[in-house]
């Protein structure tokens, strides 16, 4: 899944208004961005091949690290501790550690089943969505909108950048997403890997438009 987690990611600030968007939606794409550091240093493998399915043709050969349940569970644990060490809030870490493990339960309904339940596990899960483009943008531009929509419900921007960059942001997902549901191929995985660490500007893209926008409720 592409921009559900990102859905996920802008609906989380409606469960926790205080953590900055940055993290919120730092949560739901973590294994995402663990997975192309384990493809680069080939601790996992994975392949293009085209037609794998129809919405995207990169095979997940061996994912255990990022993509296991049981890994994804404990990577929410982690990531959700540290943001309630460091924010003092256990709404936020617990919201954080949710939004990990939703990455896992949303992937099971677009892969193919190549999703193991544990690192060294021989059961592998996935609905198989992606076998329909159709399907999956069915599925993922509406919850991209409801997920965008509960953010702007739950914060207004105190100044123009806090509109201006969340516009971007927003405009962002959805040409990276139409490229990757209508665009080639990428020509190999170490460019999928390099692209996909270059998704961690989305970090502080998120944080910098969370800046400047204030909670509606605190300014009723
Ligand atoms: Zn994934």
């Amino acid at each position: 899944m592409c921009i559900g987690h990102a859905a996920v990611g802008f609906a989380s600030k409606a469960a926790a208004p205080r953590a900055s968007l940055g993290v919120l939606l730092a949560a739901p794409f973590l294994l995402d961005l663990l997975w192309p550091v384990f493809i680069l240093t080939g601790v996992e493998s994975a392949s293009i091949e085209p037609g794998n399915t129809a919405f995207t043709p990169i095979a997940f050969d061996s994912t255990p690290w990022s993509h296991s349940l049981l890994m994804a569970v404990l990577w929410g644990a982690l990531f959700g501790f540290l943001v309630h060490i460091v924010s003092r809030s256990v709404l936020a870490g617990g919201v954080v550690a949710l939004g990990v493990v939703s990455h896992w339960i949303c992937d099971a309904v677009v892969h193919r089943p190549d999703l193991p339940l544990t690192p060294n596990g021989t059961i592998f899960v996935g609905m198989g969505l992606w076998n329909s483009r159709a399907g999956t943008l069915a599925l993922e531009l509406p919850l991209f909108a409801l997920g965008v929509w509960l953010y702007l419900r739950t914060t207004k921007p105190k100044d123009a950048t806090g509109r201006w960059a969340l516009a971007g942001l927003i405009a962002f997902f959805l040409v990276a997403y139409a490229g990757t549901a209508f665009g080639p191929p990428p020509p190999n995985m170490t460019v999928v890997g390099w692209t996909g660490i270059a998704g961690l500007i989305l970090i502080p893209w998120a944080a910098w438009v969370d800046a400047h926008r204030d909670l509606v409720d605190e300014m009723a």
